[in-house]
C-alpha cells in the first residue's frame, strides 16, 4: 500500500473504500503497519493481524481506558496490567457496528489523570512536532497517533480537557460532546459526572462522522441520551449572523504567541461574517479549584474497586487481606493517582464534605449559570484551548499545580456539561495552537459547522507526518 493514504482524511479514505478503489482490509493492513512502527510511545497494543471482516471504514485507535473484548484495556495503569475485559464499551461497539475496526489501544495518563501523558504506568508519549515535548494529556497517545499519521482517526475521553488539550498541543481536531451524548458504559471510570468520550481527528468532518457513530442512548448508561438530532456532516463556509463571545484573553499565563494566533482567528470570524465580542464568565476562573475537588472525590470512589481481588495483578502482602489490598494498591497505582485518591477521600470525609465538596458543587452550578447567561448573548463562547504550546517533557512534573493549570480553559465546559471543540488555528514557535469553540448543550451540529467554516479559512495544513 502506498503512502498515499497518509495524505487522506478518514472520510476521503472511506470514499475510496466505498468506490471500490481500496479495500477496508488493505486500509487496515496499511494502518496496522504504521501503528506497529510507532516510535512515540503512542500505542500500548496494536492488532496482530487484519480482522477477517475488516468493516467498511478506516480503522481506529482507541484510548486504552475503553474496554475492548479480549484486548488489553488497562487505562494506562499497572494495576490493570494484563486485564482483558469480557465485553466492549458501547462507544466502541457503536463504531464496530458502523464498520470501524480497532487498530490499537493508545497510551494515556493513568486513569486519565494528567495533562501531559507523563503519568502513564507504561511511559510517556512524545509529541510528533517536537519529540522533546509532551503531546498533552490524558488522551496523549490518541492525539500523537493521529498527528504523526500512525492512525487515521482516534477516540479519547475528556473529563477536564483530555481530548481538547492534547488535540491543541498536537495540531489536530478534538471534540468533547455534551455530557450524555455518548454512553460511558465500558469506559474505565475516572470522574463519572464529567467523563465523556469523543473524537480526535485530522479535520472537522472526520470528527462529525465519528461523533455521529459514537453517540446514542444506551440502556447500559442511565446518564446517556445521545444527540437528539444526530450529527449531520458540517458544510458551512460562512459565519454570517453568528455571535462569538471571546473569553480569557487577559489571563497572565497566556503566551503571547498563542494570543496572537487566537486574535488572528477572531479576525477571520469577522471576515466570514460573524461578530466577536468579549464575554464575562465570572466564575470560570474558579473552575480548576472546583474541578480538583470534584474529580478526585469521584475518582476516590471509582478507584476503590482496584483491590487485587477483582481485576489485574495481586500482591501477596503479609498473608492477611488488608495488607493484600494495601500492597496491591501501593504497587499498582502511580504517584498522581495516589495523590488524587488522598485529596478525594479527604474532601469527602465527614466534617469536610460540606466545606470542600459542597462548596465545589456550588461553584460548578455557578459556572453552568455563567454559560447559560453567556448563551443568552452569544451563540458560542470561544477561547484559546491551552494557554501555552506543548511544553517540554519533565517541565511540569515536579509541580502538580502548574500541571493542573494546563486545563484552565478546558475545565469549565465539562463542569457545565456542555460541548466544545478544539481546532488548530496556527503555529507559535513552530508548535500548534488550538482554538476552542463551546456552545450550549446538544449544539454539536452548530459547533461543528462553525468549526468547519473556520477550518476552511485557516487551512492549517496539517500534521507532521514522518
Ligand atoms: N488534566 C485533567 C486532569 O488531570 C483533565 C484530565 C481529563 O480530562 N481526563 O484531571
Amino acid at each position: 500500500m502506498s503512502d498515499e493514504l497518509l495524505g487522506l482524511t478518514a472520510a476521503e479514505q472511506a470514499a475510496r473504500i466505498d468506490a471500490g478503489e481500496l479495500s477496508a482490509a488493505e486500509a487496515f493492513e496499511y494502518w496496522r503497519g504504521r501503528a506497529a512502527a510507532d516510535e512515540l510511545g503512542a500505542y500500548l497494543w496494536v492488532a496482530d493481524d487484519t480482522p477477517e471482516d475488516a468493516g467498511t471504514l478506516p480503522p481506529i485507535a482507541v484510548k486504552d481506558l475503553f474496554c475492548v473484548r479480549g484486548v488489553p484495556s488497562m487505562a494506562g495503569s499497572r494495576i490493570l496490567e494484563g486485564y482483558r475485559p469480557p465485553y466492549t464499551a458501547t462507544g466502541v461497539r457503536n463504531l464496530e457496528d458502523a464498520g470501524v475496526r480497532v487498530l490499537g489501544k493508545t497510551n494515556q495518563d493513568e486513569f486519565a489523570m494528567g495533562s501531559s501523558n507523563e503519568n502513564s504506568g507504561f511511559g510517556p508519549v512524545q509529541n510528533p512536532w517536537d519529540r522533546t515535548r509532551v503531546p498533552g494529556g490524558s488522551s496523549g497517545g490518541s492525539a500523537a497517533a493521529v498527528a504523526a499519521g500512525t492512525a487515521p482517526w482516534a477516540i479519547g475521553t475528556d473529563t477536564g480537557g483530555s481530548i481538547r488539550q492534547p488535540a491543541s498541543l498536537c495540531g489536530i481536531v478534538g471534540m468533547k460532546p455534551t455530557y450524555g451524548a455518548v454512553s460511558r458504559y465500558g469506559m474505565i471510570a475516572f470522574a463519572s459526572s464529567l467523563d465523556q468520550c469523543g473524537p480526535l481527528t485530522r479535520d472537522v468532518t472526520d470528527a462529525a462522522i465519528l461523533l455521529g457513530h459514537l453517540q446514542g442512548r444506551d440502556p447500559c448508561d442511565s446518564t446517556s441520551l445521545g444527540i437528539p438530532d444526530g450529527v449531520p456532516l458540517p458544510t458551512a463556509e460562512r459565519l454570517d449572523g453568528l455571535r462569538f463571545g471571546i473569553w480569557g484573553m487577559e489571563e497572565p499565563g497566556l503566551e503571547p504567541g498563542v494570543a496572537e494566533q487566537v486574535n488572528a482567528t477572531l479576525a477571520r470570524i469577522e471576515e466570514l461574517g460573524g461578530s466577536v465580542e468579549p464575554i464575562e464568565l465570572p466564575t470560570a476562573g474558579h473552575g480548576i479549584a472546583a474541578y480538583y475537588v470534584i474529580a478526585p472525590a469521584e475518582a476516590s470512589a471509582n478507584l476503590a474497586r482496584y483491590d487485587g481481588v477483582r481485576y489485574g495483578p495481586r500482591a501477596a502482602g503479609n498473608g492477611d487481606l488488608t495488607s493484600l489490598y494495601e500492597q496491591t494498591r501501593h504497587d499498582g497505582f502511580g504517584e498522581e493517582v495516589r495523590r488524587r485518591i488522598m485529596i478525594g477521600t479527604y474532601a469527602l470525609s465527614s466534617g469536610y464534605y460540606e466545606a470542600y465538596y459542597g462548596t465545589a458543587q456550588k461553584v460548578r452550578t455557578r459556572i453552568a449559570q455563567d454559560f447559560a447567561a453567556a448563551f443568552g448573548e452569544v451563540d458560542f463562547v470561544v477561547s484559546p484551548t491551552s494557554a501555552t504550546v506543548a511544553f517540554k517533557l519533565g517541565e511540569r512534573t515536579a509541580d502538580p499545580l502548574a500541571m493542573y493549570l494546563s486545563d484552565y480553559y478546558t475545565v469549565p465546559m465539562p463542569l457545565a456539561g456542555i460541548p466544545a471543540i478544539s481546532i488548530p488555528c496556527g503555529l507559535s514557535e513552530g508548535l500548534p495552537v488550538g482554538f476552542q469553540i463551546a456552545g450550549p448543550a446538544f449544539s454539536e451540529a452548530r459547533i461543528l459547522d462553525a468549526a468547519h467554516a473556520l477550518e476552511k479559512s485557516i487551512a492549517f495544513g496539517g500534521v507532521p507526518v514522518t
